[in-house]
């Protein structure tokens, strides 16, 4: 637990100054809770007797001689009553604080968890399902809130009720205080015994529930597939099992739990009933005043029952801790692809005023599941600034993967990839991806409107240059067709548009960005034939000026390329222009023979 605190001492220390206000309240409500025994100790010893001269004195600070008994009583109502606002006035300010404190804690968190997950490279999140991403995110920060806007608040608070009471038992009364004191050690030990199984338990939980968080993730991600495959039953078979082994883990931890409840009230309540037994013998001996045993048994009751919220909350502690370990582990990832160190980020800069050249020097690359198998192989390449350059190679010789690589998405495991003879390791991550532009084979839209996701290209953009981009990627006559145009919402990754239409958005979207070098993936796959001229001639318009690799299949879109390089299992295995190749390169042949001349 202590180790928890420390990794959290930073969420905390911005508001020092609320935490020792909450903890000033906490102290304050808890001495003014206990001095309700005393109030009620004056209550009865002065308000309920009839005696002139009480047997046993009340040690009211002021003489009360010359009042009568209903004065007396009036007296200790009035001491009751102040203490009641004194309570409440110290528990407003104890809830507000310490709520506002958890809500505030957990937030910053979620902030710097998604702050810092963002960051992480591609591959982070192919080995660790965005659904557990989230679940912590979520639940795990909720967790926490809940324990430092309310159970923290309990536990402190009743573990001072509890030293506190006992201290006051000690000084009125050691006997009986030995009598509480001997069920003390027989109530702890099994809160700790038990404590300890459901923390365990409670980690358990949070990681069922996350695995079913990825579950309904992932199927209604693919809900077409799902459907079309008439696979419901098997995804709700698959969601119940999850479903299950989470219940039966909570379902084991809440019996834990309530085991250690009965045994706490159990044991609590036989000390109780022994004190009094023994206190009223006292009373009834003269030795101790009505009032004292009422107080006295007061103060035991506190003692107890704060023992028992402690045993309560003392789970929710654990579980929260679990939460914030996993949370704090988040947050200690280290991404693998990071900016250079400033001193050497500080003399690379690339300017947009330039074009420039990428040189690909004996790169080999696996992807980090596929240890034994090199997606790129020695590859060396040139690719010629401001000229076209076209990747063609079967399917799955690395051509994306080259695309990865020079956005660094992932690194080389040997040699290097240099843009106008800058490693691209040796500049920041931001300036280097603010010169590249991409059109990824699959376009990915945000749920938002059509403007929003062109202007991801550039948040900056004006009205003028949002709708050029939309021109001159041919999407501005389906805008115009769309319900709300520009403004209409276009679904969970973009659903309500066809193939071809996510495709020219995403070509507008890297049209706005205007970047100096252009990454094309595919773009003009899912056109048709009359779209993708017409997208050929706005990339004819856009190529000018910048370098460009593009990964066609079709031949046809790159035929005019300046250069084509031929790929095949991460090698380079011919380049040179259509012409040329078509004479030399016997895969180029190949591919062009079952293209072009069917
Ligand atoms: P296509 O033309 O079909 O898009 P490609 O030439 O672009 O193919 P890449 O996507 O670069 O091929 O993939 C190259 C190889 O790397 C393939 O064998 C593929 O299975 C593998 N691969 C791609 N992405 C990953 C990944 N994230 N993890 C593991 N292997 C991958």
């Amino acid at each position: 637990m202590p180790s928890v605190f420390k990794k959290l001492y930073p969420f905390l220390k911005p508001y020092k100054l609320k935490i020792f206000w909450a903890f000033i309240s906490l102290v304050f409500t808890s001495v003014a809770t206990l001095s309700l025994g005393q109030g009620l100790r004056i209550l009865v010893d002065l308000g309920f007797s009839n005696n002139e001269e009480p047997t046993i004195k009340s040690n009211i600070p002021f003489d009360i001689s010359t009042f009568s008994n209903l004065e007396k009583l009036g007296l200790a109502i009035a001491i009751l009553g102040l203490i009641g606002l004194l309570i409440a006035l110290g528990t407003f300010a104890r809830h507000y604080l310490v709520s506002w404190l958890g809500e505030r804690i957990s937030s910053d968190l979620r902030v710097e968890v998604y702050k810092h997950i963002i960051h992480m490279e591609p591959s982070y999140f192919e080995e660790t399902s965005t659904g557990e991403i989230q679940s912590r995110i979520l639940t795990d920060t909720t967790l926490l809130q809940t324990v430092v806007g309310s159970s923290f608040s309990i536990f402190l608070r009743n573990i001072l009720i509890f030293i506190l009471g006992i201290v006051w038992l000690f000084i009125t009364n050691a006997k009986l205080t030995s009598i509480v004191l001997v069920s003390v050690p027989l109530v702890v030990f099994p809160i700790l015994l038990f404590g300890r199984k459901v923390r365990k338990l409670s980690r358990d939980t949070q990681e069922k529930l996350a695995g079913i968080g990825s579950q309904v993730n992932e199927s209604l991600l693919h809900i077409r597939t799902v459907q079309a495959f008439h696979q419901e039953s098997y995804e709700k078979n698959k969601f119940n099992r999850f479903v299950e082994i989470a219940f039966h883990v909570s379902a084991y931890r809440i019996l834990f739990r309530s085991f250690m409840i009965v045994i706490v009230i159990s044991l609590v309540l036989a000390g109780i009933s022994f004190m009094i037994w023994a206190g009223g013998i006292d009373v009834i001996e003269g030795r101790i005043s009505p009032g004292d045993l009422i107080a006295f048994s007061f103060y035991a009751i506190m003692v107890a029952s704060s023992l028992g919220s402690i045993s309560e909350v003392i789970g929710d502690m654990q579980r929260a801790a679990g939460a914030t370990e996993r949370l704090i582990e988040l947050l200690q990832l280290e991404p693998k692809i990071k900016d250079p160190e400033l001193s050497v980020s500080d003399k690379n800069n690339f300017s947009s005023n330039t074009t420039y050249n990428i040189k690909f020097d004996k790169v080999t690359f696996h992807y980090p599941s596929r240890p034994e198998k090199s997606t790129l192989d020695h590859l060396s390449l040139e690719i010629p600034a401001g000229k076209v350059t076209a990747l063609v190679g079967p399917s799955g010789a690395g051509k994306s993967t080259i695309f990865d690589l020079i956005y660094r998405f992932h690194d080389p495991k040997t040699g290097s990839i240099s843009i106008d003879g800058i490693d691209t390791k040796n500049v920041t991550l931001e300036n280097l991806r603010s010169i590249l532009g991409l059109v990824p084979q699959e376009p990915n839209l945000f749920s938002g409107t059509v403007k929003e996701n062109i202007l991801y290209g550039n948040l900056e953009a004006s009205q003028d240059e949002l709708i050029s981009a939309a021109e001159a990627s041919y999407s501005l006559s389906f805008i115009n067709d769309l319900p709300l145009g520009f403004d209409s919402a276009l679904g969970e990754n973009g659903v309500r548009l066809s193939g071809g239409q996510k495709q020219r958005l995403a070509i507008a979207r890297a049209i706005l960005k205007n970047p100096k070098i252009l990454l094309l993936d595919e773009a003009t796959s899912s056109l048709d034939s009359e779209s993708e001229m017409y997208i050929q001639q706005a990339l004819t318009e856009l190529t000018k000026n910048r370098t460009t690799l593009m990964i066609a299949h079709r031949l046809s879109t790159v035929m005019n390329a300046d250069l084509i390089l031929v790929i095949e299992n991460g090698k380079l295995v011919g380049n040179g222009t259509h012409e040329e190749l078509l004479k030399s390169n016997e895969l180029y042949q190949k591919l062009a023979r079952l293209q072009l001349f069917k």
